[in-house]
């Protein structure tokens, strides 16, 4: 299941968060959480438990905005010279592991390499002068420059307008969820979190959807349908699902960290539920129609054997199937080119689309028995 990598080859741009993305986060989580409590309590003659409680709401109020990022913010607003106690711990900021070799290989790319943080400038002069990331970017960008942070839609376009990045072709990594979905909206083509935060295999990066012409196709094909009830297994990020007009919309996959992201992604938009196909039975009652079920994309890993056990006892209570077939002689990372012989007792094919561009059609099947 490695058909949704990055493909760098439609990438020109590449936009990389700092904490938590390239540098460990526990430098910031123990200065935040353990240090600056530490003095401040002592600044103000409180135990560290007491000083802790006593900026959890300070802190919580201000998450989000452009104040819980500014050092200047809380020098004044808890009386510590934040920078300089910052510089002090300096030795303690560190890359992630794997982080500084990305990096490197990223600038024999030949993309053009920005680094976006919410970090003040200042936090991030001290950062740099620890690590030295600045030499591996063309240019490097405190949101406070643009009186925004990344989780606020109004940063991405004064990015933009400073930076030019056609965002089809950009792909940006952040640790932050409420980052990448405000990312999302603007229409960043190629996402990726870092993995420790949705824990999914990186084949589901996501994909700009204009970049993915089945993905297009099936949605056109499930719209044609006028469904009620859509199912679709495997539903990755929930690309396809998320843009099906019907009224009940039920999203599987075995990947829990996706299902977690879809839900992010497209709130409200499905179920997004963590399962396969033998868990739509345990999901929707058996006497539910469903009008839609579409499997795509990942079905070349199964046998024709798996794939029919997956497909047939769904089959009496629903009407279309649509699903994907790698052309007979496409790449052999496909492992299995269906033919869907499995199906000619149940269903009848009515439709095959071929995806622009890929050695893959788009099948419609109505079911008969
Ligand atoms: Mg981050």
């Amino acid at each position: 299941m490695n058909t949704v990598r990055i493909d760098w080859s439609k990438i020109d741009t590449v936009l990389l968060d700092m904490d938590g993305t390239l540098l460990d986060l526990r430098f910031d989580n123990w200065f935040w959480q353990e240090l600056i409590p530490r003095r401040y309590a002592a600044a103000n003659g409180l135990s560290p438990p007491d000083a802790l409680e006593l900026l959890k709401p300070k802190f919580h109020a201000t998450r989000g905005t452009m104040q819980w990022y500014c050092i200047d913010y809380w020098s004044r607003e808890l009386g510590l010279d934040i920078a300089r106690i910052k510089r002090a711990a300096l030795d303690l900021v560190g890359y992630l592991p794997g982080a500084e070799d990305f990096l490197v290989k990223l600038k024999d790319s030949g993309k053009r390499r920005i680094l976006v943080t919410n970090a003040h400038p200042t936090t991030l002069a001290i950062k740099e002068q620890q690590v030295g990331l600045a030499v591996h970017f063309d240019a490097c960008y405190s949101t406070h420059t643009f009186d925004a942070p990344k989780e606020n839609a109004a940063f991405w376009p004064r990015l933009q307008a400073a930076e030019p990045f056609a965002v089809e072709r950009t792909l940006f990594v952040d640790d932050s969820l409420p980052v990448l979905r405000t990312a999302h909206g603007f229409g960043i083509g190629w996402l990726r979190a870092v993995r420790r935060v949705f824990g999914f295999d990186p084949w589901h990066v996501s994909a700009p959807y204009s970049c993915r012409p089945y993905k297009r196709s099936a949605v056109e094909l499930a719209n044609s349908l006028r469904p009620v009830t859509v199912v679709e297994v495997g539903c990755g990020l929930g690309d396809i699902l998320s843009r099906v007009n019907a009224a009940e919309r039920y999203g599987f996959d075995i990947d829990t960290g996706v299902i977690r992201a879809a839900r992010f992604l497209h709130p409200g938009a499905a179920r997004w539920i963590h399962g396969d196909a033998s868990s739509v039975a345990l999901v929707i009652q058996r006497d539910r129609r469903i009008d839609c079920l579409i499997m795509v994309n990942w079905i070349h890993a199964l046998s024709p054997q798996q794939l029919a056990a997956s497909i047939l006892p769904l089959l009496p209570r629903t009407r279309y199937v649509i699903l994907d077939a790698i052309d007979p002689d496409g790449p052999a990372s496909y492992r299995f080119k269906h033919d869907f012989s499995f199906l000619s007792p149940f269903a009848e094919r009515l439709s095959s689309t071929r995806a622009a561009g890929e050695p893959r059609s788009l099948m419609v099947f109505k079911v008969t028995a």
